[in-house]
């Protein structure tokens, strides 16, 4: 697979190349180029070159362009799901659910961008007025992670080219083909040459060519929150703007009038799908005392019942973690708990299935009596293991919610709304859901608090974020002051 400048599927200037490997078998998928940072230099003078026709598309259009990419992506989401499966790992399902929910974005910020309104405001002087408008940046780099390549894709050039900017797009090194693939595809749905591009290489190299080039205006940035914080330090000389959304452990509180049979459901969607590895996992599960046997009895059922397996094999619920390096991760993390007196309440680990041996696969597992200074409690765990930890009442559920450098997501869960509203004002979180596991919806602004990041995707919110305010302030004739200098 090439990648994608100016609409031509090219190869390295250096010629080298990244193999890209299934996580579920071990085996090469396809290889991609292994760009550097002339290849990110023709892609952002491309993206300069289609700013200056796409920012002068009237809004209308630019909608139309979002429409048609919706309708083409849906026309494809079979094709593409696979492709996100083989390099990904996840299940075919979650895989079709992702490609969609990138069409979604897309029909969403379509929607949105025929239907801003600006501001017109008399000064408080009465010499004349003044107008809001908003102004698209220019070139934006999207630095995208492996977890959910395209529907975070989305997020990011949907509401981008609906505000008029255009895009050089550095996916993760372990997940670019459907990437690719979808860009291809958006390049037929009528945006000018270059508009969308997809450097492929190491973010080392082709990220901090974005971070430093001059003509990238904006950086936005899904990930590690350690390369987040690289990322502001790499594009602070130049003031770049940045959108930041980083890891997350997201404490999930289930208290004592909540319907159990639902929230097990919800504990579970929340921590395995995807394997585990979101931003917005549950990884931190927290309940009262009194419901905690009854909720740890059938969780541990409903957990027992998850396939693992390869992603292409419908009867699968989950697939493998994406790579070697993660896995080892997450094994370590439950060692170390488990060397600090976890107890097991669901034993997963490596499966004895010499299948399954082939990849990086890890069953499911559930750890009670984990020490709050366990590194599965501290830090962000990206895999299958959720560390449960009981609590007396829900003042003591915040406080341990809120022990943590991330503030991304929360998830509380009782039929009071009170006790519902009281915990969502005081859990240091940019979302909190009610009754529901982490989900994001296209509508609803979505970032962080604290380490998690700063500005907002999705949501009208998320369409500011690609747009400088201006404002024009103009004197009505014969109503302003003579201007005379000096002033006296
Ligand atoms: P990274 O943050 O390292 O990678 C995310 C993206 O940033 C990739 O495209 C990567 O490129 C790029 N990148 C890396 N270094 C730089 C740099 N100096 N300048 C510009 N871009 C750069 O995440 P990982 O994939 O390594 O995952 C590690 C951990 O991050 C996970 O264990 C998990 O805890 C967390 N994570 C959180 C996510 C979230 O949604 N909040 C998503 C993914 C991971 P390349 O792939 O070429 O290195």
């Amino acid at each position: 697979m090439k990648m994608l400048i100016q609409d031509q599927l090219v190869e390295a200037e250096g010629g080298d190349t990244i193999r890209v490997a299934n996580p579920a078998t071990g085996e090469v998928v396809d290889s991609v180029p292994k760009g550097g940072r002339e290849d990110a230099k023709r892609a952002i003078d491309a993206a300069s070159e289609a700013y200056k026709v796409w920012s002068e598309r009237p809004s209308i259009e630019r909608s139309r362009v979002l429409l048609k990419i919706a309708e083409i992506i849906r026309a494809s989401v079979g094709e593409l799901a696979t492709s996100l499966t083989l390099e990904q790992g996840k299940p075919l399902g979650e895989a079709s659910s992702e490609i969609n929910s990138f069409a979604n974005t897309c029909e969403y910020y379509a929607g949105l961008i025929g239907r801003q309104r600006g501001a017109h405001t008399p000064f408080s002087t009465g010499e004349g007025f003044f107008i809001v408008t908003k102004r698209p940046l220019g070139v934006v780099g999207a630095i995208l992670p492996w977890n959910f390549p395209v529907s975070l894709m989305g997020w990011k050039v949907a509401p981008g080219l609906a505000a008029g900017n255009t895009f050089v797009v550095k996916p993760a090194s372990t997940t670019p083909i459907t990437d690719i693939k979808v860009a291809s595809l958006m390049a037929k749905a009528g945006l000018p040459p270059g508009a969308v591009n997809v450097v492929t290489g190491p973010g080392s190299v082709v990220g901090e060519e974005l971070l430093e080039n001059p003509k990238v205006a904006k950086i936005a940035f899904t990930g590690e929150t350690a390369t987040g914080s690289r990322i502001m330090e790499g594009s602070a000389k130049l003031i770049k703007r940045l959108t930041l959304e980083l890891g997350g452990s997201v404490p999930m509180i289930v208290c004592d009038d909540a319907d159990l049979e639902l929230a097990v459901e919800g504990a579970a969607w929340g921590r395995f799908r995807n394997c585990g590895q979101s931003c917005t996992s549950v990884k931190r599960l927290f309940l009262f005392d009194s419901i905690a046997d009854e909720f740890i009895r059938s969780f541990t059922k409903k957990v027992k019942t998850i396939r693992v397996g390869n992603g292409l094999d419908k009867s699968t619920h989950m697939g493998p973690i994406h790579t070697e390096e993660q896995l080892e991760k997450v094994e370590s993390m439950v060692e170390d708990a488990e060397s600090r007196g976890a107890r097991d309440i669901v034993k997963g680990g490596r499966p004895s299935d010499k299948e399954l041996q082939r990849g990086n696969f890890y069953v499911p597992t559930v750890l009670g009596d984990v020490d709050y200074d366990a590194k599965i409690a501290r830090e962000e765990c990206f895999g299958p293991a959720l560390p449960i930890f009981l609590v007396k009442d829900l003042e003591e559920a915040i406080e341990r919610a809120n022990d943590t450098p991330y503030g991304l997501g929360s998830s509380v869960w009782t039929k009071d709304v009170e006790r519902a509203y009281h915990a969502a004002e005081r859990i240091q979180a940019g979302t909190t859901w009610v009754n529901s596991p982490p989900i994001a919806r296209a509508e609803v602004p979505f970032g962080g608090f604290k380490q998690s990041g700063f500005g907002r995707e999705l949501g009208i919110e998320g369409l500011d974020h690609y747009y400088e305010t201006k404002s024009i302030q103009v004197l009505e004739y014969g109503k302003g002051k003579k201007w005379a200098f000096p002033i006296n």
